[in-house]
């Protein structure tokens, strides 16, 4: 049997960061950065009042409690302002430029608020409560390095320097198919031998939660030719394919009887528990990465935080590899086969320190999987974990 982190290097050795294009910022969320983003201009732009006050010469208020003229009055915005004389003041708002002249800004609060004249009643530094233009950002210098993930704050400080567009690393477009002759549509009712489908939505969900665009396509049946035409139909819009089903020993496995031909994609089995049986490879003229995961829930979400999370993040210009480890102690004693690495279902405490498996660790207990929020592994040649024991645990 192939090893969990062997099928890993696999897939991370075939999968391809995806080419730059450039985008604009409404589309940007969630998407690498391709190139380095610089401000044109100094940020702040301008010298401006940090609070609604007065700005002052703060000479002119050394000796406070003082009243002053005030001869202007600028809100943010204002473009052409009168400059300060000695012992003048003007009315001015939080964000407004700094009239030349002045040299700090007394807050509201330590004045009469007047209109005409303003009584100051304390004296403040030079500088005060004024923020100097290029404080945040010199004029050129780069803010977001290629690479960087964009999230609210990095798409803010884009658009704060101007851009329109950039030049990013799309989310990359993931295709879920679902095989299975059992198979309905939630919201439809149960015939006999009939399930719900719900992997479609889980890996769907889960593409989206690893920063991918996920389209779900619904379900086959088990008819290779029918999975076929379905696939051929999906790949003008995917960057990736999952597809849950079809990969096991048994008969009517529509998925590797449909890719077995091509000799592109290797149905293999991995050591692991659950989801053994996995497949992976390349299909259509582009090459696009397909992952064959296996039918049972579990499985399928397992493989998907395994092996398609670090792919996606490889094709997003991210850094990948396996999903990040911490260590816990665990409250009960796990069993796990010879020779596999197991993935137990399990609630880590909110401070990380105590893991507590779930009931329920068979392959097709979604709603055990739904009460968890973490994988127990135990490695290949440990069969039981004592309560109480050091454990490993990936947060899922
Ligand atoms: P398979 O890998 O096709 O042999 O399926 C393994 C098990 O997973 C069977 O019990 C299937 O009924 C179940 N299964 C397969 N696909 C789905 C799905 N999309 N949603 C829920 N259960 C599924
Ligand atoms: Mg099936």
């Amino acid at each position: 049997m192939k090893s969990v982190d062997a099928h890993l290097a696999d897939i991370l050795a075939t999968v391809r960061t995806l080419a730059p294009l450039e985008v604009e910022l409404e589309r940007a969320l969630g998407t690498t950065l391709a190139e380095e983003v610089s401000s044109p201009v100094p940020l702040p732009p301008f010298d401006n009042s940090a609070m609604d006050g007065y700005a002052v010469r703060h000479a002119d208020i050394a000796g406070a409690p003082v009243t002053l003229p005030v001869i202007d009055d600028v809100a943010a915005g204002s473009g052409e302002l009168r400059a300060i004389g000695p012992g003048h003041a003007v009315r001015i708002m939080t964000g407004a430029p700094l009239p030349a002249g002045a040299d700090a800004v007394v807050p509201v609060e330590w004045t009469d608020g007047g209109t005409a004249t303003v009584r100051v009643e304390r004296p403040v530094a030079e500088g005060h409560a004024v923020r100097r233009a290029g404080e945040d950002v010199q004029a050129g210098e780069v803010v977001l390095k290629p690479g960087t993930r964009i999230g609210a704050a990095q798409l803010g400080i884009i658009a704060g320097t101007g851009r329109r567009r950039v030049w990013v690393r799309p989310r990359p477009r993931v295709v879920v198919l679902s095989t299975g002759a059992e198979l309905v549509e939630p919201g439809t009712p149960l015939g006999p031998g009939q399930i719900w489908d719900s992997n479609s939505f889980t890996l769907t969900a889960a593409v989206r939660e690893a920063g991918g665009d996920g389209f779900r396509a619904g379900t086959v049946t088990d008819d290779p030719a029918v999975f076929l035409d379905q696939l051929d139909a999906q790949l003008v819009r995917a960057d990736a394919v999952i597809t849950s089903g079809g990969v096991s020993m048994g008969a009517y496995e529509p998925v590797k009887e449909a890719l077995t031909p091509l000799g592109t994609v290797r149905f293999e089995r991995v050591a692991m528990q659950p989801g053994m049986p996995q497949g992976f490879g390349v299909v259509g003229d582009d090459q696009v990465p397909i992952f064959t995961l296996p039918g049972n829930p579990v499985s399928s979400y397992v493989s998907f935080m395994l092996f398609v999370r670090p792919a996606l993040r490889k094709m997003s210009g991210l850094p990948a590899g396996p999903p990040p480890i911490h260590t816990a102690q665990v409250l009960a004693g796990l069993r796990s086969p010879e020779g596999k690495r197991s993935f137990l279902r399990g609630v880590l405490a909110d401070d990380g320190t105590v893991v507590t498996p779930v009931h329920g660790q068979g392959s097709h207990q979604l709603a055990a999987l739904a009460s968890a929020n973490c994988l127990i592994v135990v490695p290949e040649q440990v069969t039981e974990v004592p309560s109480g024991a050091a454990v490993q645990v990936i947060r899922i």
